[in-house]
């Protein structure tokens, strides 16, 4: 069966607007087309034959270093993740919209931005995304994410790993391998090792138990550093991945399969089979 996913894009500047935006449910962003032309939506009998139901995830973006741009690997992110079938994408580009009330609509929270020489979200953005983690749902770092909520120390706790600024950033930008170092997580289980051409952040600090997925070996300095990791937080699963600096990193195949799998894990979906559930025909 053919079908196609969409995703939305809002812009709302605060929190209020985001609500109203839902409830407005204006449509303004990109179409995504899976499995060519086709008629929009699945029947019921169909949709049973899915393996799983669809999950909700709401990609954060809006704020970065000026070198991100965002509005262009916000979407790039977003098409390698709804190829996954089972993966509805939601686009923000307010980073106060983790403020909203109705945050528990979504299954998966992606942070792909950095709040650059900006505050952050505010305390009730924090306190709504501690407890959307730790209750059971599902986050996602991507690239410069780990950088933001620099003044917010528990942010460590949810992501962890963040950016220390006294490190060195990252290897010059460039080409290099990123070797699968667990077999046996279901996110990386059955992935092949893939060249890439990214920054290799060595600038992450943190000490809470991690599983780490994947990891690059610097030209720098000789030594290995995370690429993709994963871990439970309260009842809640977090994959976080630094890589992703520009539309072509996100574009990699290898970088594209490993941000597709660690969402669809975090939204708590089977991964079997490599994690791509096409619909039934
Ligand atoms: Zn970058």
């Amino acid at each position: 069966m053919k079908q196609k996913v969409f995703f939305f894009r809002r812009g709302s500047p605060h929190a209020q607007g985001f609500r109203a935006g839902l409830a407005r449910g204006v449509l303004v962003g990109a179409l995504i087309c899976l499995g060519g032309a086709a008629a929009m939506g699945q029947s019921t009998a169909e949709a049973k034959q899915t393996a799983d139901k669809p999950k909700s995830v709401l990609l954060v973006t809006g704020q970065d270093y000026p070198g991100h741009k965002w509005k262009e690997t916000a979407p790039a992110l977003a098409k390698s993740l709804v190829e996954d079938a089972r993966l509805r994408v939601t686009i923000t580009e307010d980073p106060k919209s983790l403020a909203a009330v109705d945050l528990d609509r979504y299954d998966v929270i992606v942070l792909h931005f950095m709040n650059w020489e900006q505050p952050d979200p505010g305390p009730a953005a924090r306190a709504n995304l501690k407890r959307f983690v730790e209750s059971g749902k599902g986050l996602m770092l991507v690239h410069f994410a780990c950088g933001a909520f620099q003044e917010w120390p528990e942010f460590r706790k949810i992501a962890g790993r963040v950016w220390d600024p006294k490190l060195r950033p990252h290897d010059p930008f460039g080409a290099f391998k990123v070797d699968i170092v667990n077999t046996q997580h279901p996110i990386t289980k059955g992935m092949q090792p893939f060249e890439t051409t990214d920054e290799l952040y060595t600038c992450l600090v943190g000490d809470r138990p991690i599983d780490v997925l994947a990891t690059a070996r610097s030209n720098v300095d000789g030594k290995d550093y995370p690429m993709a990791f994963a871990f439970a937080c309260g009842a809640g699963r977090v994959f976080h991945s630094p890589l992703g600096h520009d539309v072509a990193a996100f574009q990699n195949p290898g970088v594209a399969e490993l941000m597709r799998r660690g969402c669809a894990w975090a939204a708590g979906l089977d991964l079997t089979d490599g994690g791509v559930k096409p619909l039934a025909k």
